[in-house]
């Protein structure tokens, strides 16, 4: 049996076909195409599945599908998603009328941390949370070995949880106010750059910014060059997650918290920030032993649909 593993992102559509031992055999990464009708976005995604069959020579192909948003990952839609354009997408009915394939779907954060539990942390660890960090901030849990979807298929919406006052916090890209996404998403911290740009011209971070534009790494680059307000924002990014990640831990009770994404790459300038807040904690047990790691894995998300399908096929 041959997976095929899709992660439906803001930027970049990702669709890889796997071996059932995880082994990557066909990759893709495409634009995500807004200016396409939803039922042609299907049609577009279903082209490229039909040829991986064909290459590979197989009919025996089982989709996952992870998506930027509010899943119903028992009837596989998407429901509800403020980066991608195509609201109620039934994206199960819709792949399988033009691949003869089962295909399921869930959120792209928990397709990331079934990623990381199966294939990085080999199922060595059974109680696993999962911060992916990026635009949007997502998550994904893991208790006792199977991911936890909820009722409806909601869990694990980390970045929406509210770290600032609900009435007259930050507004998030959700619509709510006070979200940990509109602390430390990267619409924030790119806006929190602009501004201080413009009041210190002459920066190292005013410099960077001038020659090759906004990005997370430069604030990692900016850092390691010592540059003050990029330390103080990276200070600020921890503390922020880090009041988010105490109090799910405080919740969940796991062994690890894995962070992944592109602003898990500043791991190095935001955990001590992190750190500090965890062990400050006056309820000590949750805190003592827990491991907090970083994703290494290429397309975590895409591959984490391709094995979350193959389990679900299975299972079935
Ligand atoms: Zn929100």
């Amino acid at each position: 049996m041959i997976s095929c593993g899709i992660d439906i992102g803001g930027t970049f559509v990702k669709i890889l076909a796997t071996s059932e031992e995880g082994k990557v055999l066909r990759n893709q990464k495409i634009k995500t195409p807004y200016h396409l009708s939803s039922s042609k976005f299907l049609d577009f995604l279903a082209d490229i599945i039909n040829n991986f069959k064909k290459e590979l020579k197989t009919k025996n192909i089982v989709i996952g599908v992870g998506v930027a948003g509010d899943t119903d990952n028992k009837k596989g839609i998407l429901r509800f998603a403020p980066n991608i354009p195509w609201p109620n997408l039934r994206i199960a009915e819709g792949l399988t009328k033009r691949t003869n394939c089962n295909c399921f779907v869930s959120n792209d954060a928990n397709m990331a941390a079934f990623g990381v539990y199966k294939k990085e942390l080999k199922e060595k660890y059974k109680n696993i949370l999962v911060f992916t960090l990026g635009t949007g901030i997502g998550g994904g849990i893991i208790i006792e070995g199977k991911l936890y979807q909820g009722s409806t298929g909601t869990a694990g919406e980390f970045g929406h949880i509210k770290i600032g006052d609900a009435k007259t916090g930050n507004l998030c890209g959700c619509g709510a106010r006070g979200c940990l996404e509109s602390f430390i998403g990267t619409n924030t911290l790119k806006k929190l750059t602009v501004q201080e740009v413009k009041k210190n011209p002459k920066s190292i971070l005013a410099q960077l910014v001038k020659e090759e534009g906004f990005s997370v790494k430069l604030l990692s680059d900016a850092a390691s060059k010592k540059d003050k307000f990029a330390l103080s924002l990276w200070d600020y990014f921890g503390t922020y997650l880090g009041y988010a990640v105490t109090d799910l831990i405080l919740i969940f009770n796991p062994e690890v918290v894995v962070f992944s994404g592109g602003v898990a790459g500043g791991a190095k300038y935001f955990m001590p920030a992190l750190l500090k807040i965890l062990k400050t904690q006056k309820i000590k047990e949750p805190f003592r032993n827990i491991k907090l790691l970083v994703s290494k894995t290429k397309d975590v998300g895409a591959l984490g649909a391709a094995l979350y399908a193959l389990s679900v096929n299975n299972e079935k």
